[in-house]
C-alpha cells in the first residue's frame, strides 16, 4: 500500500464538520429528491463532490488577502500575481478571470467563428460547452488507451498525434482557429499528459500556424507525475517543469479553483499583442477592468500567493500519495475503481460494484445515493445521469457507469480516507441490497444538477 506521507502543514484553523444519523441522513435524501446537489452542505459529513474551490488556503494566502488592494484599475494586487504569472507561465499578457469557463468563453468570443472546429485530448465539459455556444465544434483525439479503464500507462492523458494530423488535414487547417490540451485530463480521470506528447502536439499545431492553448487547471499536478514519471526529470523542480510545458504554448486558460489553491479565480494568458487588444475588450464587457477582470484585490493576492503555494514539492508529493492511499484502501476493500488512479478523484465503477442492476436503474445514482446513506459522504454520479441521452424515453448509455470521489486540497486527512474506505466496505458487503433508482423529473439541460429520483 501507498505510504500516507504526513500532512506537511499542521492545523490552525478548523471547520466542525458532523455526522447526523441515519435516519436524519434519510430525510435529507428524501427533500433533496435522491440528487447530493440537492443536499445541504451541513448534513454533508465527508464532501468528495469536487475539488474545484474546495480546498483550504495556506497562512500565508490570508495574510496575503489582508493586503489587497482594491483599486478599481492597477491595483497592486494585480502587478504582485503579474509577477507570480511571468515566473510560472512566462506568457507575454494575461487577464484575470473569474473562474475557468470565463476564460474560455472569452477565448472562444474572440477566436471562434461558427462551424469552426477545435481540437483537444479532452475537452472539459464547460470547455466543450462554451465551443458549442459559439457553433464550434469540440473535438477529443486522446489516445485510445484513455478509454480502457483497466489499462495502466503512465500518461494516459495524452492526445493520438497520428490522429491528431489526420485530422487536421481532413478538416483543413484554416477551419481550426486554435488547439487545446487538458492537463491533468480531468474529463478523463485526472490523467497526465507527458512532456514528450506536449513538444509532439506543440511542433504539430506550430507547422499548421493553429494557436495552442493549454487548459492549466492542474498543471502542477501534470508537472508532478512528469517528475515522478518520465525519464529525464526526476531532477527537476515542478517549476522548472511548468516553464518547459508553458514554452510549448501560445497560450492558457485556468480555473484557478484547481492548482491555484483558491477557491474562486482562473485567467486566459496569451503571448499575441493582437489577440489580447480583443481579449481585453471582451473582459471590460462581460468580467471587468484588466487588472481585476471579476475578482477582488485580495483574491489576486490570494492566487499570487496560492499558485507559488501549489508548486510546492512536498505539498505535490503529498497531495499526489494521498490521492494513492485513498484509492488503495478503497480498492481494498472491493471496490473497483478506474486505473491508474489520477492526481484530484478516484473513479468508482459502479456497474462492476452493482451487477444486479441493469443500466436503465441507474447503478451510478445508486451508489452515489448509497454512500450518503451509509456514511454521509458526497460523491457525484458519472454515469448516465451526467453522460447518457434520453431519447423518446430510451437510455442511450455512455461506456462507463462511475461515481467520482474528488479530493478537496488541504482539507482532509488520512483518519477521513480510513472512513471514507470503510464505509465503502459496508456497502459492498451489502452489495447486493443496493436498490435501482429511476429518474421522476430533469431539466432540459445540464441535467445531473437538478434531477429527481425515486427508488425503482
Ligand atoms: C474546473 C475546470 C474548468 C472550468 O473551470 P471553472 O472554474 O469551474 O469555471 C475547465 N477545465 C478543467 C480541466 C477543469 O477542471
Amino acid at each position: 500500500m501507498p505510504k500516507y506521507l504526513p500532512e506537511p502543514f499542521r492545523i490552525k484553523v478548523v471547520e466542525p464538520i458532523q455526522l447526523i444519523n441515519q435516519a436524519e441522513r434519510e430525510k435529507a435524501l428524501k427533500a433533496a429528491g435522491y440528487n447530493v446537489f440537492g443536499l445541504r452542505a451541513q448534513d454533508v459529513y465527508i464532501d468528495l463532490m469536487t475539488d474545484s474551490g474546495t480546498g483550504a488556503m495556506s497562512q500565508a494566502q490570508w495574510s496575503a488577502m489582508m493586503s489587497g488592494d482594491e483599486s478599481y484599475a492597477g491595483a497592486r494586487s494585480f502587478y504582485r500575481l503579474k509577477e507570480v504569472m511571468e515566473d510560472i507561465f512566462g506568457f507575454k499578457h494575461f487577464v484575470p478571470t473569474h473562474q475557468g469557463r470565463a476564460a474560455e468563453n472569452i477565448l472562444a468570443a474572440v477566436l471562434l467563428k461558427a462551424g469552426q472546429f477545435v481540437p483537444s485530448n479532452m475537452h472539459f465539459d464547460t470547455t466543450e460547452g462554451n465551443i458549442l455556444a459559439r457553433g464550434g465544434v469540440p473535438t477529443n483525439l486522446v489516445k485510445q488507451v484513455a478509454y480502457e479503464p483497466q489499462t495502466v500507462v503512465d500518461f494516459k492523458g495524452d492526445m493520438d498525434t497520428d490522429a491528431l494530423k489526420a485530422w487536421i488535414e481532413e478538416k483543413g487547417p484554416a477551419n481550426i482557429p486554435f488547439g487545446m490540451m487538458t492537463i491533468t485530463n480531468n474529463a478523463g480521470g485526472g490523467q497526465p499528459v507527458s512532456l514528450a506528447n506536449l513538444r509532439a502536439v506543440s511542433e504539430i499545431y506550430r507547422s499548421y500556424n493553429i494557436p495552442f492553448f493549454i487548459d492549466a487547471c492542474r498543471y502542477a499536478e501534470n508537472a508532478y507525475f512528469i517528475k515522478l514519471r518520465e525519464p529525464g526529470y526526476a531532477d527537476k523542480t515542478p517549476l522548472e517543469i511548468a516553464r518547459e510545458i508553458f514554452a510549448l504554448a501560445d497560450g492558457a486558460t485556468m480555473s484557478a479553483k484547481k492548482d491555484g489553491m483558491v477557491n474562486i479565480g482562473g485567467f486566459l494568458a496569451t503571448n499575441d499583442d493582437k489577440l489580447f487588444e480583443r481579449v481585453r475588450a471582451e473582459l471590460i464587457l462581460r468580467e471587468g477592468f484588466p487588472t481585476y477582470g471579476g475578482l477582488a484585490g485580495r483574491d489576486l493576492d490570494a492566487l499570487a500567493v496560492g499558485l507559488r503555494d501549489g508548486l510546492q514539492e512536498d505539498y505535490l508529493a503529498y497531495r499526489l500519495a494521498q490521492t494513492a492511499y485513498a484509492a488503495d484502501r478503497i480498492r481494498q476493500a472491493g471496490m473497483p475503481l478506474i486505473e491508474p488512479t489520477g492526481g484530484h478523484a478516484i473513479y468508482l465503477d459502479a456497474a462492476g460494484l452493482l451487477p444486479h442492476l441493469s443500466r436503465e436503474q441507474l447503478p451510478g445514482q445508486a451508489l452515489s445515493v448509497a454512500l450518503y446513506q451509509y456514511g454521509g459522504i458526497r460523491a457525484v454520479e458519472m454515469g448516465t445521469i451526467a453522460f447518457g441521452q434520453l431519447v423518446d424515453g430510451q437510455w442511450k448509455f455512455p461506456p462507463l457507469e462511475l461515481v467520482r470521489l474528488a479530493i478537496p486540497r488541504r482539507t482532509y486527512t488520512q483518519s477521513h480516507f480510513d472512513y471514507v474506505a470503510e464505509v465503502i466496505g459496508e456497502i459492498k458487503a451489502d452489495a447486493g441490497k443496493i436498490r435501482g433508482m429511476k429518474m421522476t423529473y430533469a431539466p432540459e439541460l445540464l441535467r445531473h444538477f437538478t434531477a429527481q429520483f425515486e427508488y425503482v
